[in-house]
């Protein structure tokens, strides 16, 4: 097992590094209060080759691999885990849009979002529907050479900022759960849609909203992948979005530890500096080596997705332990800070409830688990149908 990186990766992990601490970090606090991200900072973002890297570079990619996104995505959430999503949602939704979309919608549409110029967005939650997200109503109702779109779709990242969704919807029987389900690319600027944005605990930069569709006319040719087969075709490249959200976890988790170890060192108490006690310093080494062990867990599961190996069972460990033990070292990390930590003068509260929401965003730990169980012990181990 090789974990050296090649020049590559170095170099652009370097670059991501960079940008990271001298653009996101120092700003992650104030960009909490703006409504959305700064587009020239996106722009940047894509100029660096930071977006959608593993694209095709027929659009602008740079066609690296997963392992190299893993250690992009994991560079620009040390900054600010607000504004890896943006990378995440290209890396995930761009690689939708280019194995299932027509040429045309590709070719119009990538290199636009490969350059920070626009935003993708993934529409599956619904008001009635999150966990069992085949059980979905919104209607895509066959016109001619259309479709017209009737529903809602709630709890969607980037959902007054985003440009286009990645939609799901139900095209066949009320009852044909994911047999029915088809997929879309839908510009969120045609009429008919409507957007509202929640009041969320944290991640508020992303700004997590609903998106509703009232008889919204698309072309047919809008469909990605085949009639009925979205949900089973377009599902499966889920399990690379679960490492790389992993991964933004422990990234957020590691910028509040090495400020805590930091300050351990720093701040007195019964004349001798924190760390000196094992009560303060075990706790980080534990958080440290639990981080470090489900680092290693992502990167594996991206590596064997970039083999072509089966890796649902480690995509789905990761997606519960990343945001799960990014949540208790921070929580450790505020705790370890006194009263200053209370304050929100410090980051690591932001990080905490920026953090939490990824323990249900893009399914929660019990659905997790679920899959897991699934994978090791078959259908035996699924309690629905
Ligand atoms: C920060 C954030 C970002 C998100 N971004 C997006 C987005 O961009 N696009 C999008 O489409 N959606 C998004 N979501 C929605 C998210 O994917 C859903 O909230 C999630 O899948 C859970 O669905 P639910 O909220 O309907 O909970 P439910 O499915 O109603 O579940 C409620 C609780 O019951 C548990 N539960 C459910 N079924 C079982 C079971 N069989 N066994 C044991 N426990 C069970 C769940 O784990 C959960 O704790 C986002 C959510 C958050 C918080």
């Amino acid at each position: 097992m090789d974990f050296s990186l090649s020049e590559d990766q170095i170099l652009i992990k370097q670059i991501a590094d960079k940008f990271s601490k001298e653009k996101l970090l120092p700003d992650y606090q104030k960009r909490e209060s703006d409504s959305c991200i700064d587009p020239d900072l996106i722009r940047e973002m894509g100029q660096l080759g930071l977006i959608g890297s593993d694209l095709s570079a027929v659009y602008g990619g740079n066609e690296v691999d997963g392992v190299t996104s893993g250690l992009i995505i994991e560079a620009l959430a040390y900054g600010d885990i607000n504004v890896s999503y943006i990378q995440l949602l290209a890396s995930l939704l761009g690689g939708v849009v280019q194995t299932h979309a027509a040429e045309e919608l590709r070719a119009e549409y990538l290199p636009l979002v490969i350059q920070g110029e626009k935003l993708l967005s993934l529409g599956l939650t619904e008001p009635q529907t999150g966990s069992d997200a085949a059980n979905l109503r919104l209607k895509a109702t066959r016109d001619g050479d259309d479709y017209i779109l009737n529903g809602e779709k709630a709890s969607i990242s980037m959902a007054t900022c985003a440009d286009l969704m990645v939609l799901f919807a139900r095209t066949g029987a009320a009852d044909s759960r994911s047999g029915g389900v088809s997929g879309f690319l839908v510009p969120l600027d045609l009429p008919g849609i409507k957007r509202s944005r929640y009041t969320d605990l944290g991640t508020r930069v992303v700004g997590r909203g609903s998106v509703f569709f009232d008889n919204v006319r698309i072309p047919a040719s809008w469909m990605l992948g085949d009639e009925h087969k979205g949900f089973s075709q377009i599902m499966c490249g889920f399990d690379y979005s679960r490492a790389l959200i992993a991964l933004q976890c422990l990234a957020s988790a590691q910028a509040s530890l090495d400020q805590t170890w930091q300050y351990v060192q720093e701040r007195e108490t019964f004349n001798a500096p924190l760390v000196k006690y094992q009560g303060v310093n075990f706790p980080l080494a534990e958080h440290e080596s639990i981080i470090e062990a489900t680092r290693v867990l992502c990167y594996k599961t991206l590596s064997l997705r970039d083999s072509n190996l089966p890796h649902t069972k480690e995509a789905a460990m990761v997606k519960w332990m990343g945001p799960k033990y990014s949540v208790n070292a921070i929580h450790d990390c505020l705790l370890l800070h006194g009263h200053a930590g209370y304050s929100t003068d410090m980051a690591h509260q932001q990080r905490l409830r920026d953090v939490m929401g990824l323990e249900i965003g893009d399914g929660t730990a019990q659905i997790m688990k679920i899959i897991i169980a699934r994978e090791i012990a078959g259908n035996a181990s699924v309690q629905y149908k």
